[in-house]
């Protein structure tokens, strides 16, 4: 009998990412959708008829109890959240429902219904924030700098609370940046290469962009969908960090995604103030030495792959708009 997965923000990067990897193993694949005048299921097309999907929502913990219900999943994933920094200071309530106490709802509608169900909940490394020591490890303390770091830590602290309070298995993966040609387009690494495409086939001329200095531990999502399966498939739940142990700045990033298509950045990059956040997080680089040593998760796209491979699939995909249009 195969295994059941249910999966929260399955329309996302990583829910995608984490569906093909469910569904290459046998797995019986459900998403939670929101429900939308227009669907968002771009990203899961290629396999859209081999999953579930259901609607309910993070916000009504009735739906996702009858979800639960319905379901009866072994595995559930929870990666829905409000997942853009920016946007959590414009909506920082909003942000706290979806993202903390949404978690709640869902491990909540777990004890209700089974508690042997095994669950995993998205943490962040946006929770180290202003950061204690370097590398950050599953010991680091906690200094979120946006409502988004801040909601997080709860999600993180709540998951921790029912593992012990109830005996549920449940793990918090503490995830560095990880990103992907299906990565969204506000995020700044998809915003650059969206931007190196448009403006190498000539359908943009300027990118505007804020901190170039800020540094990030940028991996690949398929790489990351690996560990929280993982983690679900250990005997005890427990917590990891997973990343790849080195930073590079969004300057960095921009200089090699330019270059890949041999155009220099410093043409067509601009500062503009408006990027910049009332708090800023500089620097992040992960140890992930407990995610190698217990689950056997190594990182297997480098930062330069990475980069090309998102480089080159908006190249593609531009090309196919401009062919379109014409
Ligand atoms: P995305 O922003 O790409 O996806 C978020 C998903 O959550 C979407 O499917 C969205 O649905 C869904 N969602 C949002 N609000 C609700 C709601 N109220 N009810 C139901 N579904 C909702 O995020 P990623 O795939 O990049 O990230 C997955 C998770 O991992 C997130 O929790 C994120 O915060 C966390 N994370 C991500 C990191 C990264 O670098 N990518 C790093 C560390 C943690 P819709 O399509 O309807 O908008
Ligand atoms: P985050 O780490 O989850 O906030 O991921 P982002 O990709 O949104 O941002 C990573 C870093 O890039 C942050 O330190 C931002 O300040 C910096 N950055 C610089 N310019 C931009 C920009 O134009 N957009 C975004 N999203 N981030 C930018």
């Amino acid at each position: 009998m195969s295994r059941r997965a249910l999966i929260t923000g399955i329309t996302g990067q990583d829910g995608a990412y984490l569906a093909q990897f469910l569904l290459e193993r046998d797995y019986e694949v459900h998403g939670m959708v929101r429900r939308a005048s227009t669907e968002s299921f771009e990203r899961i097309a290629p396999f859209r008829d081999s999953v579930a999907l259901h609607q309910a929502d993070l916000l009504d913990q009735l739906s996702i109890i009858t979800l639960m219900r319905d379901v009866r999943p072994h595995e559930v994933y929870n990666l829905a959240a409000q997942s853009f920094v920016p946007t959590s200071w414009l909506q920082p309530l909003l942000t706290g429902e979806f993202t903390a106490l949404g978690v709640t709802r869902m491990l909540e509608a777990v004890r209700l219904i089974d508690p042997e169900i095994r669950f995993y909940q998205a943490s962040s490394s946006e929770m180290f924030g202003q950061v204690r020591e370097e590398p950050q490890n599953e010991q680091t303390a906690f200094w979120p700098r946006s409502p988004y770091g801040v909601a997080k830590v709860y999600g993180h602290w709540i998951t921790v609370n029912y593992r012990e309070s109830y005996d549920i298995f449940a793990c918090s993966g503490i995830l560095f940046n990880h990103e992907s040609p299906l990565r969204g387009k506000e995020f700044v690494t998809r915003k650059i290469t969206d931007a190196v495409a448009r403006i190498k086939l000539g359908v943009q001329d300027k990118l505007m962009l804020g901190n170039l200095d800020a540094m990030r531990d940028w991996g690949f999502a398929g790489d990351y969908v690996r560990a929280m399966w993982l983690m679900l498939q250990q005997e005890t739940p427990d917590d990891y960090v997973v990343a790849t142990g080195q930073k590079h700045s969004v300057r960095e990033f921009a200089e090699l995604a330019f270059g890949h298509v041999g155009l220099d950045y410093r043409d067509y990059v601009e500062i503009d103030p408006a990027f910049f956040r009332p708090a800023e997080v500089n620097t992040l680089r992960g140890d992930a030495s407990k995610a190698q040593a217990e689950l056997g998760w190594e990182t297997e796209v480098s930062f330069e792959r990475l980069i090309t491979m998102m480089v080159d699939a908006d190249m593609e995909r531009v090309r196919r708009e401009i062919a379109g249009r014409g």
